[in-house]
């Protein structure tokens, strides 16, 4: 997606922030009763959503919580897993004292926010720290 496309997005959602929570709904329930089904851009890649669900998001005033929930997750995991990029981070302790910036080899969860949540519950570490290739 380009920035035009981005913000073109944005408008969108900024235009239907205009209209009263019964306005949104009211338009939502009429794309369910059509048996509509949107995709919506999440942290973690393109979401389904009913459409009951996507208006929730658009009155959400607050979209990480929004996602947290929908993602049963902490606002720290979301911000630690777009921080990296879906890479888990090695469990291992540099001779400093401070946690190895090092990815675990092959732990990649691009846009599979729940596997790297999983993931980084169980640890692991790079090949520095004993990881296995
Ligand atoms: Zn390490």
């Amino acid at each position: 997606m380009n920035k035009n496309e981005q913000t073109q997005r944005k408008d969108l959602r900024d235009c239907l922030l205009d209209w009263s929570d019964e306005e949104i709904d009211g338009f939502f329930c009429i794309l369910d009763d059509l048996g509509v089904s949107l995709m919506i851009g999440s942290p973690s890649g393109f979401r389904n959503l009913d459409p009951l669900c996507a208006a929730a998001f658009i009155r959400a005033k607050d979209t990480v919580e929004f996602w947290c929930e929908e993602f049963e997750c902490t606002r720290e995991e979301l911000s630690e897993f777009e921080k990296r990029g879906g890479r888990l981070q090695c469990s291992g302790t540099t001779r400093k004292g401070h946690r190895c910036k090092h990815t675990v080899l092959g732990a990649y969860y691009y846009q599979r926010l729940a596997a790297w949540i999983k993931a980084s519950k169980a640890g692991g570490y790079c090949v520095f720290h004993g990881g296995k290739i």
